[in-house]
């Protein structure tokens, strides 16, 4: 590929990333106020006037609006563009791994729903069960086309279908089991029902190994920002939102999920 030709898709890519950021922005303002995401089009929360179609570019419209409505002047958070750059970001890396493939678009949706729900749970503490269960089931159905697509062999696709539901089962009962210690340890529920949810659905999308490597990350992540917010605050028992480090967790294990578990292995059994 010569160098206009990257250049060129990964503008193509940027722009596909932050215009469903832009979406995701929508989904998570409406879906947890019980608002239509797809209706009204998007406008100022304070004047209500509907944006114009140039003022909606993702990130540029932000940038030249000066972070201000248009009729109202009122201010307009930074986290929508920032959002939108994220999830740019975020499709770019997607598309230079797993090139023109059936797997970059299964996870370019994967990192739209944990996006999504990372942000809602951080704004509500809570996972709402429309975004948990739809993800699922997109999961299962992108990881049977995962196993179908490249031969069409009806084998593979029985096969991914039954790691999507291995995966999922695997991430409600672990989730589950922490739940249960943690009521035992601490006498309080350490995992919303919303986590067993969320685990699900990344079961689906990696199968029960990356499962693990995710969780075990999120949980390490999760360690480290409790830790640090309980010195900061000096407070115990401060609830901190986990979908978020589920979230990132995922997002690790699909970029380094692989490289993470041969250098594991490579502790353990040197010669392999
Ligand atoms: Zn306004």
């Amino acid at each position: 590929m010569n160098i206009l030709m990257v250049v060129s898709a990964s503008v193509i890519v940027f722009t596909l990333g932050a215009s469903i950021g832009s979406f995701i922005n929508v989904v998570v303002y409406r879906l947890p106020a019980g608002l239509s995401i797809l209706w009204p089009p998007s406008r100022c929360p304070h004047c209500l006037n509907q944006l114009k179609a140039y003022d909606n570019v993702p990130v540029l419209g932000w940038v030249w609006l000066k972070g201000r409505c248009r009729y109202c002047k009122s201010k307009i958070s930074v986290r929508y563009p920032v959002v939108e750059a994220i999830t740019g970001i975020v499709f770019l890396l997607v598309f230079f791994i797993f090139k023109v493939s059936i797997l970059t678009i299964s996870y370019w949706a994967f990192c739209s729903w944990l996006l999504a729900l990372s942000l809602i749970d951080l704004d509500t503490m809570t996972l709402p069960n429309a975004l948990t269960q739809s993800g699922l089931v997109v999961g299962v159905i992108f990881q049977m086309m995962v196993g179908f697509l490249p031969e069409a062999s009806w084998e593979a696709l029985i096969n991914h279908l039954m790691k999507a539901i291995v995966g999922a089962i695997l991430g409600l009962w672990l989730f589950d089991a922490i739940a249960i210690i943690g009521s035992i340890a601490f006498g309080k529920a350490a995992m919303g029902a919303g986590d067993a949810k969320l685990a699900a659905m990344m079961g689906a999308w990696l199968g029960w190994k990356y499962l693990l490597l995710a969780s075990f990350v999120a949980c390490a992540l999760g360690a480290l920002a409790g830790g640090g917010a309980m010195m900061r605050s000096r407070q115990l028992g401060q609830k901190i939102p986990f979908g978020p480090f589920l979230a990132l967790g995922s997002v690790i294990t699909l970029f380094g999920g692989e490289a993470i578990l041969s250098s594991y292995l490579r502790l353990f059994f040197p010669a392999s």
